[in-house]
């Protein structure tokens, strides 16, 4: 178990306005903020960060929308952080999540759905990793 994870707010809710909110949510459930940047993905850079799903046939769709426009990603700390933050945002289909998560309050559709948490620690720190160096973590 580890106490970090990795999230990035997606270009749907940064572009309805809804990146406030959504930090607002992710900090009163108690995760605390270690690094965090304000950016747009290319669509390679997109392309690589979801090199895992490379082959699904949805691939395509989410190069393009994770590169439409910008998002926040962030490195966030709390006990058992990976899945406490997984069940904060809820299932990948926002129909499916429960009532009062970030996908359910925020997200639209299973492809354009607000927010990305990390699967496992492992993965926490490759995603982290992926988009913040050294100084700019603490
Ligand atoms: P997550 O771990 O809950 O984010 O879900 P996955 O790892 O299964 O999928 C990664 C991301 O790919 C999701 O968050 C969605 O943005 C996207 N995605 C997953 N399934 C679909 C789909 O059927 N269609 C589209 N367009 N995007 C999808």
């Amino acid at each position: 178990m580890s106490n970090r994870t990795f999230t990035m707010i997606k270009p749907d809710a940064t572009s309805k306005g809804y990146t406030g909110a959504i930090l607002d949510q992710i900090i009163k459930a108690g995760f605390t903020v270690k690094a965090m940047k304000w950016i747009k993905l290319s669509e390679e850079q997109a392309g690589l960060f979801y090199d895992i799903h490379r082959a699904r046939p949805f691939f395509g769709e989410l190069v393009d929308f994770m590169s439409s426009g910008p998002i926040v990603a962030a490195i966030l700390e709390k006990e058992n952080a990976v899945a406490d933050f997984r069940e904060l945002i809820g299932a990948t289909n926002p129909a499916n999540a429960a009532e009062g998560t970030i996908r359910k309050n925020f997200a639209a559709s299973i492809g354009e759905n607000a927010v990305h948490g990390s699967d496992s620690d492992e993965n926490a720190v490759i995603e982290g990793d992926f988009f913040f160096s050294k100084l700019e973590r603490f």
